[in-house]
């Protein structure tokens, strides 16, 4: 796969630059889940959505550039350099709300994909328990229905941004009585609703990204299930098959700088380029951050909300099957050839299968 740009791809992303060099908000001493750092995210946010830039691959018609997949990549890169840590929008608006776009109902998208697209409400993703992790299929939270509410109870965890979360995405057990994967419903619902309880856990890195999420009689009216009762397996494989596109393609490792400091750096022995288990180290790292950026570019659709569960796991497939033999040559340290700096300095040009 080529990362290099194409001409077209070159001017987006000379755009790009000069609209981040002239808008990009200045670093602050906000730390990531301060007040004022969710503040300021949102401000950027809203900025980025009234320029296209938001949501760049998603249709004008929602809020988004009605650009392409590639562009959005681009974006991010560029984006990266500034910094801000502003990711408190990725699960809503690369997972949750695809997931309403897909199955919610013409009133549901009206009320939210804006917004989303906006920074003004966020969203988060309630599926893992404490017995369905891996095996998410597994899920004991309950709603049973009451006229023409649902009523839930039991628990989440691992839910990212709970806390400062508006919306959410839950999936529930509306069967017991049926294999596990046929007895599941996705419903959306409001985190402020009565009956939630967001508990945060704390992580010993000092960091609060992550919660357990506790339901009591928690109400939903059937207007807010998103897919057919009992069909909530195929609703969260479209929404972890938009989580494949929405994590990794963004920040781009600058190796020009690093291959430099590199070269400077003195060791015992020398350059700390010239070590070999440096470099062994160093062709670890850039493959580790290559190979997320070529499965999202391999695996992104025209517009990344409206790809089914079939297509994603293609896209899937093929990715994995195409992307080793590059980097297994350029990693091997006694070939001089195969991994010169100047080579390196240029990762694109590394990267040709
Ligand atoms: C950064 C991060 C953010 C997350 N955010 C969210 C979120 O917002 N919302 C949400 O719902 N979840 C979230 N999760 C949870 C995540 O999606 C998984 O559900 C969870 O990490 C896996 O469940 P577990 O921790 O219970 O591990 P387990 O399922 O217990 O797995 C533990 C280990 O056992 C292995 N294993 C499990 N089953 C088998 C098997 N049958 N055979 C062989 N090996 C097996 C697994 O591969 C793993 O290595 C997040 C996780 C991370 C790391």
């Amino acid at each position: 796969m080529d990362f290099n740009d194409t001409l077209e791809e070159a001017a987006f992303r000379a755009e790009a630059r000069a609209w981040l060099e002239a808008n990009a908000p200045k670093p602050t001493a906000a730390k990531r889940g301060d007040a004022a750092h969710l503040a300021a995210a949102k401000v950027w946010q809203a900025k980025k959505a009234a320029a296209g830039y938001a949501q760049i691959a998603w249709p004008k018609e929602w809020g988004g550039g009605g650009g392409t997949p590639i562009q959005s990549i681009i974006f991010a890169q560029e984006e990266s350099k500034y910094a801000q840590n502003y990711s408190y929008f990725q699960i809503g608006l690369g997972m949750c709300v695809p997931t309403v776009m897909a199955f919610g109902d013409e009133e549901t998208k009206q009320r939210f994909v804006g917004p989303a697209v906006r920074g003004e409400e966020i969203w988060c993703q309630l599926f893992s328990e404490p017995s369905a992790g891996s095996d998410v299929a597994g899920v004991r939270t309950r709603a049973v229905r009451d006229g023409g509410d649902w009523v839930i109870n039991g628990q989440k965890v691992w839910t990212s941004g709970a806390h400062y979360s508006d919306f959410g995405i839950v999936l529930v057990r509306t069967n017991p009585d049926v294999p596990k994967h046929k007895g599941l419903t996705m419903f959306w619902l409001n985190m402020k609703s009565r009956g939630v309880e967001v508990r945060p856990i704390h992580q010993m890195s000092g960091g609060r990204d992550f919660n357990e999420v506790y339901f009591t009689d928690v109400r939903v009216k059937d207007s807010q299930r998103l897919g057919p009762v009992d069909d909530g397996w195929r609703v969260a494989l479209v929404t972890l098959m938009n989580e494949r596109l929405a994590v990794g393609g963004g920040a781009d490792v600058d190796y020009s700088t690093i291959l430099r400091l590199a070269r400077e750096l003195r060791t015992e022995t020398g350059p700390a380029l010239a070590d070999p288990a440096f470099r062994e180290k160093l062709a670890d790292w850039f493959v580790q951050s290559e190979v997320p950026k070529a499965r999202s570019a391999k695996s992104s659709p025209p517009t990344n909300c409206r790809i089914s569960a079939t297509q994603q796991s293609r896209c899937r497939i093929s990715t994995a099957s195409s992307a080793t033999p590059p980097w297994r040559r350029w990693r091997q340290p006694s070939n001089q050839a195969s991994c010169r700096p100047q080579a390196c300095a240029s990762p694109g040009a590394r990267m040709r299968s």
